[in-house]
């Protein structure tokens, strides 16, 4: 790591000047912080915002997992991305990588286009000194919450919605965890979502950069500076709150209690598995096991039944006389697009690519 270390004379030292003259941080925090490692769990809105200040900001390692392809309406808030990565269909994970390397060539930037799931949450997470969440789901969350109680990984919690957002820093051994403060994920239509009340780019940048700051404090040596209150921010009100949380850890927690591990534990990734994405007319197919064959033989197979597009991430398939679209990424993991009915996105799966 001799090219990262801050010495008075390095390139890094005029690089991150001002960031190692701010005291808390110093020479000390900034050689660290080039040491430590990330990963940061959806590179959609709030991901954007975090990958960016850990990169710019010197961090060694950093790992970016997104499932999902950049689209024109992610561009109002979604700062990593271009209309050119919308109309080219780049995966997040990849487009972001671009992005962040053109930033800061020091980093290693690992760019992962997937779903975190039970199956290999661990090997995607434990490895790291702090996992921060950009996902926008309570499934994402969980299973960050068990990997982080289980191998004592801190973890940034972040959402936000509308114009206003939340954030919190679970410390295994010192905070309650995500269990504790939420022990159930809410149920269906009984919470705003960016769907149903819309969100504006500038609470991104607040609760993204709040989440950052954490993980700067954290991996620059200064985790006694860490929040340990849930802190809201309405930015259209003009209000904010940091909320103490000491007293809701719980003594029945099932993950930090008593370290039962459900999500982690749970078979559904042995399963084919649909879902559909909030508000996006989208449904996410993940097949029990991979894709036995690349995508150039898939398109070589189906190009007589659909119209294809083939990308270096990703293979488009279009039903012209049906509305939908499939987009299959190597992984043999599928979005279909035009519906928000399980059955029938399952069934054009099988059509297409078979069980
Ligand atoms: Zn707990």
């Amino acid at each position: 790591m001799m090219d990262k270390e801050a010495t008075s004379d390095s390139p890094a030292a005029s690089r991150y000047a001002r960031q190692m003259r701010y005291a808390p941080i110093g020479t000390t925090g900034q050689q660290a912080l080039g040491e430590r490692s990330a990963v940061v769990v959806g590179v959609g809105a709030l991901g954007s915002v975090i990958a960016q200040h850990l990169v710019r900001s010197g961090i060694g390692r950093i790992r970016l997992i997104d499932r999902d392809i950049v689209e024109f309406s992610n561009l109002h808030r979604q700062v990593l991305f271009t209309e050119d990565d919308a109309r080219r269909m780049m995966p997040k994970a990849e487009a972001a990588a671009i992005r962040l390397r053109a930033a800061n060539a020091a980093p290693f930037i690992e760019p992962i286009a997937t779903e975190l799931n039970a199956y290999h949450a661990e090997q995607l997470l434990a490895d790291a000194d702090i996992i921060v969440d950009g996902t926008d789901n309570f499934t994402a969350r969980y299973l960050i919450n068990e990997v982080s109680v289980k191998h004592q990984i801190p973890w940034i919690y972040g959402g936000a919605v509308g114009g206003s957002g939340m954030c919190t820093s679970i410390i295994p051994g010192e905070t309650p965890c995500f269990r504790c403060l939420f022990p159930a994920p809410p149920a269906a239509g009984t919470v705003d979502t960016c769907e149903t009340a819309g969100v504006i780019s500038p609470i991104i940048d607040i609760i993204g950069s709040l989440q950052a700051a954490e993980a700067m404090k954290l991996l620059t040596g200064n985790k006694a500076a860490m929040n340990r209150g849930l802190i809201q921010f309405d930015v259209w009100r003009s209000q904010w709150m940091n909320i103490q949380t000491t007293q809701s850890k719980r003594a029945d927690c099932p993950v930090c209690a008593r370290r039962q591990f459900e999500w982690l534990d749970s078979d559904t990734a042995a399963h084919e598995a649909a879902a559909a994405l909030c508000g996006r007319r989208t449904v996410q197919i993940t097949p029990p096991r991979p894709l036995q064959i690349p995508l150039t033989q898939l398109a070589d197979r189906l190009s007589h039944a659909v119209q294809l597009e083939l990308t270096p991430f990703l293979l488009r398939l279009t039903l012209v006389d049906r509305d939908y679209t499939l987009i299959v990424f190597p992984d043999g993991r599928a979005l279909v697009q035009g519906t928000d009915d399980l059955s029938v996105a399952k069934q054009i799966y099988n059509d297409l690519i078979g069980t």
